[in-house]
């Protein structure tokens, strides 16, 4: 069923023999940058004729009455709560831990820096409601972001025909249990739009949009990052395993198996110096793959080009294939799984052992599920609590402090021509 790869013997950089999925957002953007023109300059009238357009709802208003998220709540399924109200304990818990202090240093007698650490004032977070509903993904939005501080926190989720034209009834039941009451019941581009420039009547714009998407959300978010702050481009979603002879074949493939089922494009790749293991994964792959619900979708990532079984020469080239792959998540299950985690160096989120598979992260290890994806964890991390805070430098220099380094200033100044800059400083002490 997969693809094989084999790299034993070879000394190549392994970055770039590992295929990934490719989305056109660059043709996306173009296809919904009418949407985004229209929502900007007509507002209400734009955002109603997309959601008819592309949601088959006609909104009469943007905003979910609060009563609606209050019913939601009240008729949540007792074990969804209880298993939503865990996941928020641990997320809660984790991102605690996260929280900056401010830092003041002394730089000289005289002369301080200090860092503030302030959090956005308003965020509009995009939970996705297309092909699946994605409750756990408003608990990931919005733990870091009242950890951080974020006072106005907006939720935005499309439509939907069989509940009343409002969000997905869990994703509002979430909000509640989160205490969130700004919801709108827009999707796609035209909700990106709605949070940017804002809705007059319905919807004040925000700072900052977070979130994953469709390619049109994706779309909207390229082309209005700088009008807003922007979180990072979701692209389709990625596992890699590095294993070794002691793993399961059984974990394995059905890790594997949990990643495709998100979406065809979903890559879902193996790295072992086991060719043993390569043969028993696809034994189960088989078995487990035709007793699963989503057996289209799943068997159509997992044998695409961008899902496959690598075989390298022993763990070490298998850990240089996988800090150049940068998985989303990767899992290690291997002997001594903490020693190798611990060396890895791209990677969104690294799940230790046996016993710590991607979907315990999905939703309940208190860890954050969104997280960098198409390589983009070489130099990128997941959603936390620092993602929604800015660290503002506050410099404070007495006159004795500045006299000292005015000298300085002036020479720097003077070497980029900008004898401006110097005389900003002489200034203060030519009286
Ligand atoms: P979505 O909410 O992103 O998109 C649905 C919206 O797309 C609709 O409201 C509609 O207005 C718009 N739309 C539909 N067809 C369109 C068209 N032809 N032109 C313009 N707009 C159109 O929901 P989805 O489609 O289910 O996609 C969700 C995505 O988010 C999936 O790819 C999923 O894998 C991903 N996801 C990622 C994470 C993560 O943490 N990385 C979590 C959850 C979901």
């Amino acid at each position: 069923m997969l693809n094989r790869i084999d790299l034993r013997g070879s000394a190549t950089d392994p970055r770039g023999l590992l295929p990934r999925a490719q989305l056109d957002v660059a043709a996306a953007v173009d296809a919904i940058r009418p949407v985004v023109e229209a929502v900007r300059e007509h507002g209400f009238a734009a955002v109603r004729e997309a959601t008819e357009r592309f949601d088959g709802v006609r909104l009469e208003r943007l905003r979910v009455p609060t009563e609606a998220i209050a019913a939601a709540v009240e008729a949540l399924d007792p074990e969804v709560r209880a298993a939503l109200t865990e996941a928020i304990a641990r997320a809660r818990k984790v991102h605690t831990d996260q929280r900056r202090t401010d830092v003041t240093t002394q730089v000289v007698p005289g002369g301080t820096v200090t860092e503030r650490w302030v959090p956005v004032s308003r965020v509009g977070l995009y939970v996705p409601g297309g092909l699946a509903m994605y409750p756990s993904t408003v608990v990931m939005n919005v733990v870091p972001a009242q950890v951080a501080g974020v006072e106005g926190l907006v939720i935005t989720s499309p439509p939907q025909v069989d509940n009343g034209g409002l969000p997905d009834a869990r994703v509002l039941a979430a909000c509640a249990l989160l205490g969130v009451d700004e919801v709108y019941a827009v999707g796609g581009a035209q909700a990106i739009a709605m949070l940017a420039y804002g809705v007059p009547g319905e919807c004040e714009p925000v700072d900052m949009i977070t979130g994953p998407g469709n390619i049109w959300v994706t779309a909207a978010k390229r082309l209005l990052r700088g009008v807003v702050g922007i979180d990072a481009e979701a692209g389709p979603t990625e596992i890699a395993i590095l294993a070794d002879d002691t793993a399961d074949p059984v974990h394995v493939a059905a890790d594997l198996i949990s990643q495709a089922e998100h979406d065809p494009l979903a890559a879902s790749v193996l790295v072992t110096p086991s060719t043993a293991l390569v043969e028993a994964v696809e034994a189960e792959l088989t078995r487990q793959v035709a007793a699963t619900k989503h057996t289209g979708r799943i068997t159509e990532a997992l044998t695409g080009p961008q899902s496959g079984a690598v075989l390298v020469d022993d763990l070490e080239q298998g850990l240089r294939v996988v800090d150049a792959y940068a998985a989303e998540h990767l899992e290690i299950q291997t002997e001594d799984a903490r020693e190798w985690a611990m060396r890895v160096r791209n990677a969104g989120a690294v799940f230790v052992g046996a016993w710590s598979p991607v979907s315990l992260g999905d939703y309940l290890a208190g860890s954050n599920h969104v997280l960098p994806t198409g390589g983009c964890a070489r130099h990128s991390s997941g959603l936390s609590v620092q993602s929604f805070l800015r660290g503002i430098h506050v410099i404070e220099y007495g006159e004795e402090a500045l006299r000292d380094v005015a000298g300085h200033v002036v020479t720097l100044a003077t070497v980029e021509d900008l004898p401006a800059h110097g005389q900003a400083v002489t200034a203060r002490f030519s009286r």
